[in-house]
Order: C-alpha cells, then structure tokens, then sequence
C-alpha cells in the first residue's frame, strides 16, 4: 500500500530530472498539498519495558498524493528542510500531533506521550516555542505530554538559541529527546549541559544487535550511558522477539517497532490500544 521511499524517490527524480525548477514545482506541490489537506500523520506506539504497556506514539508524516499515493517522509522532509516549508508543514504536524493526543485523553487514555519530530531548521525558528505553547493550551494538553524529538545535528548547533530553547522547553515541563542516537557526530558533550530526557537509539544499532559481540557491546554502552546520566533510553527500529529480549536484559526503557506495531492510520490507534497486550 505504501510506496517505499525508493520508489517515490524514481519518481521524483526521473520524472522531474531533479534541477532547480524542478525542486521549485515539487515546493509549490508540496505547498499546495498542504493547503489541499493530502499530508497525514501515522502514529507509532511506543512500549515501556517495566509494564509492558503503551507509554506514547510517535507521530510520523506522509504525503497522500493524488497520483502516486503514500509518500514516505525521507522524499519530501529533506527537500522541505532545505525550502523552508517544513516550517507550516511542522506546524500543522504539532497541531494535529497536540489535537490528536487531546482526543486519547478524552477516551481515557492516561499519561500517554505524544512524541513529534523536530527538524533542526523548525526548532531554530523564531515563533516555534510560542506556537507549541499556544497550541497546548488551545487542546488543553500538559506540556508533559509532549515530546520533542530533536536529532544530533541540532544538539550539536553551539549557539546561544539552541540552548535557550532546550532550557524553556524543559522550564515549561516539555521532554527531549535525542533521536537517531550515535548516528551523528559522536561528541557526548552536550549531554553535559543540555537539559535532554532522553536517547533514542537508532534502528542501525538494532538491525545487527544479535548478530555479533560489537553490536551488542555498542548498544550495552549506549544504554549504560543513558543509565549514568540518568536519561531514558528508548530503542527504535525493534523487528523480532531476540532483539527485544537482548533489549531488556541489558536494560533498555522502551521499545519501538514493527515487531510491536508498524505506525498506525490516526483512526485505528483507540482500536488498537484496546486489543494490545503484552
Ligand atoms: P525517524 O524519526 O528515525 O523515524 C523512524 C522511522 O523508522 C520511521 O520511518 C518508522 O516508520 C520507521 N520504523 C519504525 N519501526 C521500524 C522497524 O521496526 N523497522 C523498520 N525498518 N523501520 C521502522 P518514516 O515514518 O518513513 O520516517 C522516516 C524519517 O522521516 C524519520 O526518521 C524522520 O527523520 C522523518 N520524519 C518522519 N515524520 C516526520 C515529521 O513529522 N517531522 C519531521 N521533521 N521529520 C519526520
Ligand atoms: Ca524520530
Ligand atoms: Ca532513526
Ligand atoms: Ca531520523
């Protein structure tokens, strides 16, 4: 059902032969997708280790296209990042996130997160911490409810805003957490003074865990680090039972993965956390 980002990515490229006009109709799409109601969010639960229930979903971004259906988001964020237009597309993505989160609480669904993704030019921008505050209050969601899921590549920004932000963020009771954890470049510095909640470890950690000794002494250490620092430590990209296991013993706090579930259509999370056992 879903198109794989390679075959998105055939169509974008061949058909559009990737020059700068070309990059200028795919933003003008992706702007009138927008005002066109064709993006939608997916939901991916999240398992806390200790109780084996659903602690929060992370919401996951595509693009219904009229022609060539589901456009997975590795196609279109980076191009967005680079335009500007992640800038009211991660709007509106917090906005329906924040609505939808509201929604569980009113079905009865209790300390549930919520964890949106954050791309390093969104979280620079001057109105984001104003937006995420006004849209908490407007849905009457805790701020607590809220993760911001923030990559290396913005940790690492040495700049005054960065920081700021993460403190008022953290301040107002908002998580953070560092996504695609090792992936970027390795300085643990800013996990010094960098007011985080959490790491993220990336699905390329967890793809070879089982499969040999290094693997496992990486992912143990990532894992202790957290621990040290007293952070959580979520793992992504969890595909079979072995993986999960080796998780637990070396003591990571939550799981996330198909092996759990694969992101879910906005409509069929309340079903679905009905029928989840664990
Ligand atoms: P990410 O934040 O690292 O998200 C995890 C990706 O792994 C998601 O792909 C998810 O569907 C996929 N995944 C989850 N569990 C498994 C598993 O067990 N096996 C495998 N093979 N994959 C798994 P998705 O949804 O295609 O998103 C790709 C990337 O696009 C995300 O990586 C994130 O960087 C970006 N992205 C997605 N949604 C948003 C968004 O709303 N805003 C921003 N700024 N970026 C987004
Ligand atoms: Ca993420
Ligand atoms: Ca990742
Ligand atoms: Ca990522």
């Amino acid at each position: 059902k879903e198109l794989s980002s390679r075959n998105s990515l055939t169509y974008f490229t061949d058909e559009m032969k990737d020059t700068s006009r070309d990059h200028f109709e795919i933003e003008m799409n992706l702007r009138k997708g927008l005002e066109l109601n064709q993006f939608t969010l997916y939901y991916q639960p999240q398992i806390k280790a200790s109780t084996g229930m659903v602690s929060g979903f992370e919401a996951l971004v595509r693009w219904n296209h009229p022609e060539i259906g589901l456009v997975a988001p590795d196609v279109f964020i980076p191009l967005a990042e680079s335009t500007g237009f992640i800038v009211p597309l991660g709007e509106w993505i917090i906005e329906q996130s924040i609505r939808k989160m509201s929604e569980l609480e009113q079905t009865g669904a209790e300390n549930i997160m919520i964890s949106v993704n954050i791309s390093p030019r969104q979280f620079i921008h001057e109105n984001l911490p104003e937006m995420i505050f006004r849209t908490l209050a407007l849905y009457n969601v805790a701020p607590s409810r809220l993760c911001l899921e923030i990559t290396e590549s913005v940790a690492m920004e040495e700049n005054t805003l960065v920081i700021e932000r993460l403190n008022l963020f953290s301040e107002k009771g908002i998580r953070l957490s560092i996504d695609d954890f090792g992936t970027g470049f390795s300085a643990f510095v800013y996990l010094q003074d960098y007011p985080v909640h959490e790491i993220k470890i990336d699905r390329e950690f967890i793809k070879v865990l089982t499969d040999n000794k290094k693997s496992k002494a990486l992912v143990k250490t990532i894992i202790d680090l957290a621990g040290n620092l007293e952070l959580s430590v979520i793992a992504e990209g969890v595909e079979t039972p072995a993986q999960l296991d080796l998780l637990r013993e070396l003591g990571c706090d939550y799981f996330q993965g198909y092996l759990i579930s694969r992101p879910l259509p906005s409509d069929e999370l309340e079903k679905w956390m009905n029928q989840f056992e664990y």
